[in-house]
């Protein structure tokens, strides 16, 4: 052959070592003589190849909608580990282009990068994978450049990256899933807009992802801003039941049935608890299974039929990663794949400090993650054996079956008859208050202190002299006197509350439900338990001295436990799908308390519903609309450094008017059909959508075919029996329109008719508003006349109206989500 120039024999003798491991590929044998915690240490300090640098021209990656072009310069790939090359470091001229494929998702990268299409170019790039890789670009490889100058350089950042992968590596390497089932390609990308990352993952639920990590100025914390994620192209065509699985998550791939915990409780800070978890493997193919725990706890060890598997805890976060999340991921690696259809029982023996006291017997126990091992927000049954120190009061989601005392410590248990989304617990030295509504028993729970804040601002002397008398008899009883009297006002309003939903939404699902004093400005409602903010154990009076605003007065009032109450029914009885679909849970269960409030107090109601408009047309610090964060379906996505309170603004306030927008639409179709109960209509689909998914998880797609099936006629866009005009236009997106009448023409004869153009500004260009016309009477009065469609920027329609009208008017009572109240 002459002399072989020493570029292609270098990149032949690469293509044919990466050839042999491609015919290789029986992974699961190389498991079984592969120690996999061993594996998982040498991915972690994985390092680039001095003997593999090459010059690389005109290589492309494309991972379906996942496009990546090195286009000129350096490459080192890092060294084999136990066969497998799993990343490579680039220097020189790149491009990586993906196109969001729906509205919502452009939007989201238009939030962060000012563009709705990723076309960016870069200058360097960590990329990792699971396959082929350096096969599939080997005959772009030439001459070697200067090999140990360039490993030396990025060396360091290559172990960091390599790290970040490592895990997700072991999955694959443990696993005997198909190499077109798993596939990653991570890419970390210096560029025009930093450092950024895009990822494609056949095994995510959004398989395309790209987001940047960005450090808050004021916290110094990381937080990770994600510009879009999508299923890839092949997947979104696929229905939703014949998508694999997620690997983080195992939404699909492991059932949780039965969580049993006992757990002993040493307040006010330390547990030790043993999880046995009962696990149904839906999607076999894997060794490793990812399960979430509190930072704060540490897992002893993890056994499964007696015998003790290994665990991986927090390996792969480094310390200052750690300290911003409540929790982490415990690894457990099984002796064997998993295959579908088999059952498993692991147990977890754990302990640590997943409480914590901010007032003397006030403690908080959520605020520090959370203290099981699970697999995500699943539904799940569950059995809590817990003990205590008798001196606590403690309250457990689920049905109580035992409770007894000996030698100072409490026993009880609780189980779940059906699936729950959470198990959790709550401990205290409280006062109680009950309360009946039917059969239905509500306690609530109210501790005798607050937080330093609260009770310095409420009697500052009170607070000074109950410290020097700390344990003064009197004081200590005139406390719990106070706080019975608290809990007591708490338990009586939702033992009433509970009424009204039964009336409204069908029966409540539980036999009880206890409402516990929690420190902080936030509550929290699972099944038949609620972590109730302090703030709502406050009077009106103590909420004007401590200096509360009147919607702050008003949203921690009862409408904040009415809220927490109408999650037994939204997002305990009926769970979320998705985190896309996480928001209607939210939206229902303040919608139910919005309700409560406009039958109690109708003025307050108004302030509430105006008070998030105001908050959505507000402008941020650079000036960006709130409203803009986003469509109600990007969930806990919408918090990011542009919009720190995104998702707050959004899935509550926009949601919020979502569903006052549907309910008013049902209700308005009635009022014209003269049905005696304008929001029968509405409520009874509410039932239904209760009744079809109890138990079960809900999509926004399935409340929207649930509204389709009793859809009033007034509401079929083009005569259609569907909202797809509601859910795209408004849903699925950020619009908030000003709307304006013009051009009113009225045509007095026989029958008055009147011709008119209503147009829409700021709007995406394609959007249906359905928007109530009104007469005006001479005595100035208002006369419903029909509801209107209005299709994109402006429409021009023709009316009949009563007779003497003198003006029209559009939405006077506010019912469409508007940039202006004077629409
Ligand atoms: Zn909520």
């Amino acid at each position: 052959m002459g002399s072989v120039p020493r570029a292609i024999r270098e990149s032949c003798i690469f293509a044919v070592a990466v050839l042999a491991l491609s015919v290789c590929p029986a992974l699961t044998g190389q498991t079984a003589r592969r120690n996999p915690i061993d594996l998982y240490h040498e991915l972690c300090s994985v390092s680039l190849d001095e003997k593999q640098v090459y010059h690389i021209r005109d290589a492309a990656l494309d991972r379906e909608d996942l496009h990546l072009y090195l286009s000129d310069g350096t490459i080192a790939f890092t060294k084999a580990v136990d066969g497998h090359i799993t990343g490579a470091y680039f220097e020189g001229d790149g491009q990586v282009l993906v196109i969001p494929p729906n509205p919502g998702e452009r939007a989201s990268l238009g939030v962060f990068t000012g563009l709705g299409v990723l076309d960016e170019t870069f200058h360097s790039a960590y990329i990792g994978f699971n396959d082929d890789t350096p096969r599939e670009i080997a005959s772009h490889l030439r001459v070697p450049e200067d090999a140990g100058d360039f490993v030396s350089a990025h060396q360091e950042a290559a172990r960091i990256y390599g790290e970040h992968d490592a895990l997700r590596l072991l999955l694959s390497f443990t696993s005997d899933l198909g190499k077109t089932e798993d596939r990653f390609l991570h890419v970390a990308l210096a560029g025009r807009l930093g450092l950024f990352t895009v990822a494609y993952d056949s095994l995510a639920e959004d398989q395309i992802v790209a987001g940047q990590a960005v450090r808050d100025a004021e916290s110094d914390e990381m937080n990770y801003n994600l510009w879009m994620a999508f299923p890839a192209s092949q997947a979104r065509g696929r229905r939703e039941s014949d998508r694999v699985i997620d690997p983080w998550r195992g939404f699909y791939c492991v059932r949780t049935n039965l969580t049993r915990i006992d757990a002993k409780l040493l307040p006010p800070e330390q547990m030790l608890a043993t999880a046995d978890l009962d696990l149904t493997v839906q999607h076999g193919g894997q060794r490793l299974l990812v399960f979430e725990l509190s930072r704060w706890l540490r897992v002893e060890r993890v056994t499964m039929g007696g015998q003790a598997l290994e665990v991986l805890q927090n390996e792969a976060i480094d310390s200052s990663t750690l300290a911003q999340r409540g929790n982490d991921l415990v690894t457990v690696i099984l002796p064997q794949i998993l295959h579908s259809g088999e059952s498993l029982k692991l147990r977890f023996v754990y302990r640590g400090a997943v409480m914590k006291q901010v007032a003397p017997g006030l403690v908080f126990v959520g605020e520090r993650g959370i203290w099981y091992p699970n697999r995500g927000m699943e539904l799940s049954r569950f059995e809590l054996h817990l003990r205590w120190p008798a001196e606590w009061t403690l309250a457990a989601t689920g049905r109580r079956t035992s409770l007894k005392e000996d030698n100072g410590e409490r026993e009880g248990t609780w189980v779940t008859d059906d699936v729950i989304p959470y198990a959790g617990f709550n401990i205290g030295q409280y006062s109680r208050g009950v309360a009946q509504s039917g059969s239905v028993q509500v306690e609530a729970y109210a501790s005798g202190s607050f937080e330093k804040e609260i009770a310095s601002a409420l009697a500052p002397h009170a607070v000074k002299k109950v410290d020097e008398a700390s344990g003064a008899k009197d004081t200590r009883e005139e406390l719990a006197l106070e706080a019975q009297h608290r809990a007591l006002a708490v338990a009586t309003r939702e033992a009433d509350t509970i009424k009204a939903y039964e009336a409204w939404f069908g029966p409540y699902p539980l036999s009880g439900l206890s409402l516990t004093q929690v420190p902080g400005n936030t509550s929290q409602g699972w099944a038949g338990l609620v972590f109730l903010s302090s703030l709502a154990f406050l009077t009106p009076a103590e909420k004007k001295k401590i200096g509360m605003d009147e919607f702050r007065a008003v949203s921690t009032g009862p409408f904040m436990a009415d809220h927490e109450t109408a999650h037994q029914w939204w997002g305990d009885l009926v769970n979320w799908r998705s985190y896309r679909d996480q928001w209607l849970m939210e939206a229902l269960a303040n919608y139910s308390a919005l309700m409560l409030l406009e039958r109690d107090d109708p003025a307050n109601a108004r302030m509430l519903l105006d008070h998030y408009r105001t908050i959505l047309a507000a402008r941020n610090e650079s000036k960006k609309r709130q409203a803009d964060a986003g469509p109600v379906t990007l969930g806990l996505r919408l918090t990011s450094s542009v919009y720190p309170n995104g998702w707050v603004n959004i899935a509550y306030g926009r949601g919020t008017w979502l569903i006052h927008m549907l309910r008013m639409m049902f209700h308005d179709a009635s009022v014209a059909a003269g049905d005696p109960d304008p929001d029968a209509r509405f409520l009874s689909a509410l039932r239904v959508f209760r009744e079809r998914f109890e138990h079960r998880a809900a999509s926004t797609a399935d409340f929207q075919h649930v509204l389709e099936e009793s859809l009033p006629l007034s509401l079929r866009y083009e005569g259609r029996r569907s909202l797809d005009w509601f859910f795209e236009g408004w849903v699925e997106s950020a619009a908030m329109p000003t709307l304006k009448l013009t051009q009113v023409k009225f045509t007095r004869g026989e029958r008055n008719t009147v011709s008119f153009v209503v147009e829409q500004h700021q709007i995406p260009p394609d959007i249906v508003t359905s928007i109530p016309v009104y007469a005006v009477m001479p005595d100035e009065s208002l006369r419903y006349v029909a509801r209107i469609f209005v299709d994109g920027r402006s429409t021009r329609l023709r009316l009949t109206v009563p007779a003497r009208t003198q003006r029209l008017v559009i939405d006077p009572y506010g019912t469409v989500l508007t940039d202006s109240d004077k629409s």
